[in-house]
């Protein structure tokens, strides 16, 4: 039995269990499982993580009782091996290696050999019959332990070790004779000693020791600190130590050492696949000095140009047969075992395989999506577990461009990666830099003209902006990327690049854009407009340069995945879509309604901005004039005679001004009616059948009012009014905190006129189809209230609009009236709230911004180092925050369920993608999610996860 702070293995029995990494890390756990599989797993024990953790709380010193552990189990693994630490005739030697619970590869330190010294070496070598193999071990233990132990610098031991290959005349370390090799660990010997004031320690037990103390601290090396930070590794106790005999990739020829992966990672191909190296020991492979070979050609090994081979060539060959084989049912066996792709290290020494190591295999999205399908289908997993394995975020590459990935390597090896931002919409781009709105649209153009002719695919856009705005929409759906300086994973920039599905990379704080000067500078770099660069939105990563693109592989597999997906998928996936074509590519993917289709990106339409900037710079007329109206009105009731006259002529008074600016104002709104009708029209078409969610009007107000003096000049003379007047009433309606300005519903209840043009749209538009034949189901969603009384004036004024548009059309046809939740107060008193609304969805973009008091477009300037410094535990743009924002999500639900028991809710903020507030979403209870459209596939597998997981 295991003594609780060490676990022995060996073939066919160990202490420790696959499930127990958080205790023996992931290594020690495999080898404990495999050992009890019965796979030929060289014997050794690990040493607890919590082993660790005690050796930093007891100031870098063993904690008692561990030194016994110690004994006890050398002991044992001096029995199992028939060998003795130390012995000069026939010496054990072990590897000492790291390990913790999730896999850091090459972060913590490593020692092979250990147990060799003067006497030992010549024991090793009349053991084995071979000199060479002896001295070359030892020369690797000096360097390792030198390195690992004592902190010597590699560098110093290869470059003796190079200069000894230029002495014999030899490319390999493994062409040098023992006598070479016994020099140079003279010579190793020689560093260590200059290098650390000591004789190379001769003592296996004081060797150990050391190597286990190395292997702690590695713990906390700066690389192994920075990658738990990267990956955010949170919350492991520490390292575990593996001590295992060794076995020999060094051998001589019939040796070799070599990682594989059950089935191909890339592709998910059913077929072995790794590398070997022949007479190598692990680390020859990772130095990358030789280069290995495919693991599938290990029965064509040919060793008869090896005049050194220790066997006849035939006889070799037969016997890398042997071991093919056997890494064939090594490979069926990981498989039957685990039930899911492994990637294992071996060693074969001198004909015989063993098993160092084994994990989970990581794979590429591709590679996951095939892989789950087939297993299912060979009988090893079940349907469920193939739903359960495949990551969801993973899947939405599947859905977008990709680099190739030798092309990406090359351009990371060449130094052409420039900066990092935020991976706010996924999939690559390379494009020509256009650095306005304008400019793209204009390169775009002429780009397809020039192809055209050219009779060749058009060349890319990449749009490098500041920030993006709503007017830069069309320079947006121009290019093929999208890369901004400022802005998060909610900023204009990303959501309405993800709601495209186009590449994007925003709030990347190296990029500096002057589009005056037509330049940006980029890492300190200069490009100029039209220069090419290349985005990879999935890593937010910005090259110089082109990378070469690959097409998505929207594979079988995938198709089949998803069916199964939908067995077990209980809540409803719609999504975000402005446009027919958006909604297009939604319904392809397989949502199931629109859930938010924003409106204010429609007027600014080319043709239909200047409409919507006279409303706006009227509509406060209007509303002025038409209150003054009613005072005057007022007053004249109060008086008679006279009075009553003056008030009669200051009424006519008004009334003229009224009147002259409702032409302009009237006169907008009914420029823009028609084309809000044809804009609903295209959508209620390509969603026949299904549900359709339009939000009225909800911009902050400065977005539309026209900042250049051209555009105010230009609508003055519309307007028949001095340019100043524009300048000044642009002036007036500047907010200090637009996104708490005057805004949504606020909007609506001062500017009744424009919710009631959006609205007469929408029916009229849902009318026409009806008539078309089209199964329309409009719902009309009132947007930032935050109380009941609010929604009630909307409702009531959309209700109104609504019923005249179908009396007088004489058409019979259901609609809603709902409102999104994004103000925390409408969670706090949602019972109230859903008096007045048909459904409620959860606009947690703007709740989260209200409830952390973030304002969502300026994020990046300092979430990421609250992230980086564990403050947050993710950006609560990307990833709900389901202790807090949540709990108004979860308060919402159930207040306004005590209203309407079976009030219909969603959600249709960016967290309605997200995989997990998916899950949360579903376990409180929401109706459907709705997202971007190439979200739809990610949420679909979400949800079905979901509803397995609560099973
Ligand atoms: C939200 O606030 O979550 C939302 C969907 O609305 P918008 O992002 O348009 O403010
Ligand atoms: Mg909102």
């Amino acid at each position: 039995m295991a003594d609780n702070m060490i676990y022995f293995f060996k073939q066919g029995e160990a202490d420790g269990r696959t499930d127990m990494k958080a205790l023996l890390g992931g290594k020690g756990a495999n080898l404990a499982e495999m050992s009890n599989v019965g796979l030929p797993v060289p014997p050794g024990f690990t040493i607890t993580t919590e082993m660790c953790r005690a050796f930093y709380e007891n100031d870098q010193q063993w904690p008692e009782g561990l030194e016994a552990a110690m004994d006890g189990n050398i002991a044992k693994l001096e029995e199992a091996t028939g060998r003795r630490l130390g012995d000069k005739d026939d010496p054990l030697l072990v590897s000492v290696r790291s390990g913790a619970a999730v896999s850091m590869p090459g972060m913590m330190d490593t020692v092979l050999n250990l147990g060799l010294n003067d006497a030992a070496v010549l024991g090793l070598a009349k053991q084995s019959g071979d000199e060479r193999f002896a001295w070359d071990c030892y020369r690797r233990f000096v360097q390792m332990f030198g390195n690992v132990a004592m902190f010597i610098p590699h560098r110093q031991f290869d470059g003796m070790l190079h200069a000894e290959r230029e002495k014999a005349g030899v490319q390999f370390d493994s062409q040098l004779g023992a006598e070479q090799l016994q020099e140079i660990v003279a010579e190793f010997k020689k560093i260590y000693r200059a290098s650390t004031d000591e004789e190379f320690p001769q003592e296996p037990r004081e060797q150990l020791r050391r190597a286990i103390d190395a292997v702690f601290g590695s713990w906390n090396n700066p690389q192994a600190v920075r990658y738990r930070e990267i990956n955010e590794i949170k919350g492991l106790l520490g390292t575990a130590v593996n001590v295992q005999t060794m076995v020999f990739g060094n051998m001589g020829h019939t040796s070799f050492t070599g990682v594989g992966f059950t089935r191909n990672p890339a592709t998910g191909e059913n077929k072995l696949y790794g590398e070997y190296l022949v007479n190598a020991q692990g680390e020859d492979v990772v130095a990358g000095i030789r280069t290995p070979k495919d693991v599938n050609d290990l029965p064509a090994e040919d060793l008869s140009d090896f005049a050194e081979c220790e066997v006849p060539a035939e006889e070799a060959k037969e016997l890398y047969g042997r071991m093919y084989e056997q890494l064939l049912d090594v490979k069926h066996t990981l498989e039957e075992h685990y039930r899911d792709v492994q990637d294992f290290e071996f060693t074969g020494q001198e004909g015989e395989l063993f098993m160092l190591q084994t994990r989970t295999g990581k794979r590429t999205a591709v590679a996951a999506v095939h892989i789950a399908v087939e297993l299912s289908e060979e009988g090893l997993i079940d349907r469920k577990t193939a739903v359960m394995r495949v990551d969801p975020n993973q899947i939405e590459q599947l859905l977008h461009k990709q680099f190739d990935a030798d092309a990406k390597t090359a351009a990371e090896d060449e130094g052409r990666m420039l900066a990092t931002g935020l991976p706010a919409s996924p999939g690559a781009a390379v494009g020509r830099i256009a650095l306005t709105a304008d400019d793209a649209e204009e390169m775009a153009a002429a780009e397809h003209e020039a192809a055209r002719e050219e009779g060749r695919d058009p060349a890319g856009i990449i749009l490098v902006r500041e920030e993006t705005s709503p007017e830069d929409i069309g320079g947006m759906d121009a290019a093929m990327g999208i890369l901004t300086a400022r802005g998060g994973m909610t900023s204009h920039a990303a959501v309405v690049a993800r709601g495209m599905g186009k590449c994007c990379v925003a709030g990347c704080g190296a990029v500096l854009p002057d589009e005056d000067a037509k330049v940006v500078t980029i890492a300190g770099k200069e490009f100029r407009e039209g220069d090419v660069i290349s985005l990879d939105g999935t890593m937010g990563q910005v090259f110089a340069g082109a990378i070469e693109l690959v097409e998505p592989e929207m594979t079988g597999a995938f198709g089949t995945l998803m069916e199964w997906a939908e067995e077990y998928r209980k809540m409803g996936v719609w999504a975000n879509a402005d446009t027919p074509h958006d909604a297009q590519q939604a319904r392809d993917f397989g949502a199931e309604g629109i859930g938010l289709c924003r409106t204010e990106h429609m007027f600014f339409e080319e043709g239909r901005i200047a409409s919507v900037r006279r409303m706006m710079l009227t509509a406060p007329d209007v509303r002025r004039i038409e209150r003054q109206l009613s005072q005057a009105q007022l007053a004249r009731t109060q008086t008679s005679g006279e009075e009553m006259k003056k008030i009669d002529a200051e009424i006519a008074s008004i009334e003229a001004e009224l009147a002259a600016k409702r032409k302009l104002y009237d006169g907008a709104l009914e420029e823009l009616l028609p084309e809000q009708r044809k804009d609903f029209e295209g959508i209620f078409r390509v969603m026949d059948g299904l549900p359709v969610v339009i939000r009225l009007l909800d911009p902050p107000l400065h977005e539309f009012l026209p900042h250049e003096p051209e555009m105010q000049a230009y609508l003055a003379e519309q307007m028949g009014v001095p340019a100043q007047a524009v300048a000044s009433r642009v002036n007036e309606l500047r907010e200090f905190n637009p996104m708490l300005g005057h805004r949504g519903c606020r909007l609506g209840i001062t500017y009744p006129d424009i919710y009631k043009m959006q609205v007469r749209a929408i029916m009229e538009a849902a009318v026409n189809c009806k008539k078309e034949g089209v199964d329309v189901r409009p719902e009309i969603m009132i947007p930032l209230v935050g109380t009941d009384n609010e929604l009630r004036v909307c409702r009531e004024a959309a209700e109104a609009v609504c019923r005249e548009v179908l009396e007088a059309a004489g058409v019979e046809m259901a609609y809603k009236i709902g409102t999104m939740i994004e103000v925390p107060r409408a969670s706090l008193t949602a019972d109230r709230v859903a008096e007045y609304a048909d459904f409620f969805s959860f606009g947690t973009n703007d709740l989260t911004q209200m409830a952390y008091g973030f304002s969502r477009d300026d994020v990046g300037t300092f979430v990421p180092e609250y992230v980086d410094r564990e403050i947050l535990e993710n950006d609560p743009f990307q990833v709900l925050d389901q202790t807090g924002v949540g709990q108004l999500v979860a308060m919402g639900v159930e207040r306004g369920r005590q209203t309407k028991p079976d009030l219909k809710v969603g959600i249709c903020g960016e967290h309605g993608g997200e995989p997990r507030s998916v899950k949360f979403c579903y376990r409180v209870g929401l109706n459907y999610v709705s997202c971007s459209p190439y979200r739809v596939p990610v949420a679909r597998l979400a949800a079905a996860q979901a509803a397995i997981e609560s099973e």
